[in-house]
């Protein structure tokens, strides 16, 4: 018997009875489970399993995939359930979570801000959920290893001057400074008040850079600029 810490990210029906379970836990990252007869009306087990819970999961294994035998919930985040917009952010993460990670595979700083990120998102008010999504994203990226350079110029290695013209390059990870540009193509203007939003996000916790002001122009900007990271970078 495997006892997890996990967060639900997923499930499926298995056939009439059993539905399976993706989770990411701290202990083994993805893992995949059954839970048996969960679908029967008033199985006990579903309640605890819903995606976006928290909850400490027990898994036995004999042959094959393991089986969901308890599950106690220990969030249960509700106020993101029943937020449509909450909800469909949290879901986008969860499926960047079942492409991208292996089962098996634990990684305590990514858990530690998924959860972060859930019970945040809990309590965040309409005014901040686009700032706390957006730097729980960037926050990601750099655990993953894929930290764009916002500090100097990634083309010529200069220190960014402020009030300069400034561009995003997908492919270099990073800043190009306005005298390199010209030698770059497919890059992406980015203003200095995006560059230091990013720095904030890597500098302070989800909580702190959900208090910070910002148009939602120059988020929905980054945001952009995010996604064509990410599909470049990740799968
Ligand atoms: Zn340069």
């Amino acid at each position: 018997m495997q006892k997890y810490t996990a967060i639900i990210l997923a499930s499926r029906d298995a056939n009439e009875v059993n539905r399976l379970y993706i989770i990411y836990t701290l202990e083994q990252g993805l893992v995949k489970a059954v839970a048996k007869g969960v679908r029967k009306p008033a199985a006990k087990l579903a309640g605890h399993l819903e995606p976006g819970t928290l909850t400490e999961i027990y898994v036995a294994r004999s042959r094959g995939m393991g089986q969901i035998t308890g599950a106690i919930t220990l969030e249960n985040f509700e106020n993101i359930k029943k937020d449509f917009e909450k909800l469909t952010e949290a879901l986008k993460i969860f499926l960047f979570f079942l492409k991208n990670f292996s089962e098996g595979v634990g990684d305590k700083k990514v858990f530690d801000l998924l959860h972060d990120f859930l019970g945040t998102l809990n309590f965040a008010s309409a005014e901040c959920l686009r700032i706390i999504v957006e730097s729980f994203w960037w926050k990601l990226f750099d655990i993953l290893g894929n930290r764009p350079e916002v500090m100097k110029c990634v083309a010529c290695k200069e220190k960014l001057a402020e009030k300069s013209k400034k561009f995003f390059s997908i492919e270099k990870g990073g800043i190009i400074c306005s005298g390199c540009g010209p030698n770059f193509k497919e890059l992406i203007s980015i203003s200095d008040n995006q560059i230091k939003l990013l720095r904030i996000f890597w500098g302070n916790s989800l909580e702190k850079t959900a208090k910070v002001k910002v148009s939602g122009a120059e988020l929905a900007k980054l945001a952009k600029i995010r996604e064509i990271y990410a599909r470049y970078h990740f799968v």
